[in-house]
């Protein structure tokens, strides 16, 4: 067989690209008329211990409001961004009109929702789409809250009104190439000159970046020594970011890798409050709570495709919901789902009365998050063939939920940061050589 050219190579693969691209999206009722895609999305029959008793009406009618516009504008086209690992922009305007980014954040054009209110939203979103949620958390819970709890007055009214709004979007830097979990250590330099601060350095991960038009970042004084918060502006000259291709979750999410080189940042856009390290963690456990919420929303999501599918689709004669092993797997995931609900409701409770501590937020966390990972398994095989196809939701959360078990802290590391509070021990590091390990 003849190889072609290199040159006749990518010929061939731009061809079969926008050959691709210009398919229309495969009709599912056509294709499949035993049972519903998910682009109408399922009713919700997940919440069986009627969690909304828990709710205030304020906080029943924005579950509402989220929901409703969730499954009427996101569902019907979701599949076809994440397919194509694209940023779904015409929703922007309509996820603005909810009114809840800057969720928690009192005034500057902001909701200033409780924080189980802030929640609920965020599971309504994720319920229907990870990605679309990813994007919202980056924005409000990351980078507005930053703002809201770091920055000066004058930078609070500067920005996070068109924040609020959608009008402008935020990204959050805080992970690099060489310190993930290792955060603390990161390497990104801030040196002081005349009027303001040269950022140099790399970040990576970072949702929102590519087309953000405020990026805070955090570096490290070169004098102090400490962690200080900057916002960069989109254009700033030197400042590069450049989408991370081939994600298996969350593929509407455009994650970046940023590269500034002799950035300059005015002293105005350093935020005041960011000190050290530890300043980012008034921020991370408000945002820590709000992604537990994630995986409740995406495990309620594929309950309810599971619980419509297996009554419509038949199987010897039956409906797959008539057999027994297809019940328990159902009732398994239910109640997975009423635990974590009821745990992401309580750690809202004790953040609202002043009581949760970093271990809870991060039991929260892990532990949501592993419930959410082996319901939305046990989903995927309920659905057999069509467990696989995004078409159908379950296979596009079970991708989704992978980067959610690894984001704001891994699995591990939550584990550490509750194991160090119980015990009173810390175990992130290694002993040393020659000397003898603490465990
Ligand atoms: C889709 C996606 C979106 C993201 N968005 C952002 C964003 O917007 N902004 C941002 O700043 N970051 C973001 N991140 C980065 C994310 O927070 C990091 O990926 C995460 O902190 C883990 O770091 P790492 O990937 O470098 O893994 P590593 O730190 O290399 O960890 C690899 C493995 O080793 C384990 N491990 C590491 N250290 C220890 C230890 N001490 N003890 C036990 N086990 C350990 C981990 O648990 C993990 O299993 C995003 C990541 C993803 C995948």
């Amino acid at each position: 067989m003849k190889i072609p050219s290199s040159e006749t190579q990518e010929k061939m693969n731009n061809e079969a690209k926008s050959a691709y691209f210009d398919l229309p999206a495969l009709d599912m009722s056509v294709a499949f008329p035993q049972a519903t895609p998910a682009s109408i999305f399922p009713s919700c029959t997940s919440d069986y211990y009627q969690f909304d008793d828990l709710l205030t009406s304020a906080e029943q009618a924005l579950r509402m409001k989220v929901r409703n516009c969730m499954e009427k504008e996101v569902a019907p086209i979701m599949t076809k961004y994440w397919e194509k690992a694209e940023f779904p922009f015409e929703v922007v305007p309509k996820l603005g009109s909810l009114g809840i980014a800057g969720g928690t954040i009192k005034g500057y054009g902001c909701p200033g929702f409780s924080i189980t209110a802030n929640a609920i939203a965020t599971a309504e979103v994720a319920r229907v789409d990870a990605s679309c949620s990813t994007f919202i958390l980056v924005h409000s819970s990351l980078a507005m809250l930053t703002i809201a709890l770091c920055g000066s007055e004058e930078q609070k009214q500067k920005y996070l009104p068109s924040l609020a709004e959608l009008k402008t979007i935020a990204c959050w830097g805080l992970t690099e190439p060489e310190y993930g979990s290792d955060a603390s250590a990161l390497m990104t330099t801030a040196r002081k000159v005349d009027g303001g601060w040269i950022l140099e350095g790399q970040k990576r991960w970072i949702g929102n970046s590519t087309f953000a038009d405020l990026l805070v970042i955090f570096a490290r004084n070169t004098t102090a020594n400490q962690i200080n918060g900057f916002i960069i502006k989109k254009d700033a000259p030197g400042l590069q970011a450049t989408k991370i291709e081939n994600k298996i979750g969350l593929r509407m999410v455009q994650n970046g890798d940023i590269v500034m080189k002799n950035v300059f940042v005015p002293d105005e856009d350093r935020l005041p409050g960011v000190n050290s390290f530890q300043d980012t963690s008034k921020v991370l456990a408000v945002s820590r709570v709000m992604v537990a919420w994630q995986p409740i929303g995406i495990a309620m999501g594929v309950y309810d495709m599971c619980h419509r599918y297996l009554k419509e689709r038949k199987q010897f004669g039956a409906p797959l919901a008539a057999f027994q092993l297809n019940q328990q797997k159902l009732v398994e995931m239910l109640g997975n789902i009423q635990g974590i609900l009821l745990v992401g409701w309580r750690l809202c409770k004790m953040y609202e009365s002043g009581i949760m501590t970093p271990g809870h937020a991060s039991l929260g966390k892990s532990w949501i998050t592993s419930k959410a990972r082996e319901t939305v398994s046990l989903g995927r095989e309920l659905l057999g063939g069509n467990g696989i196809l995004a078409d159908f939701l379950v296979a596009k959360a079970f991708c989704d939920l992978e980067p959610i078990y690894t984001y704001e802290g891994t699995y591990d590391i939550n584990t550490l940061v509750t194991g160090r509070e119980i015990t009173g021990i810390a175990s992130f590091k290694p002993a040393a050589p020659g000397q003898r390990s603490r465990l």
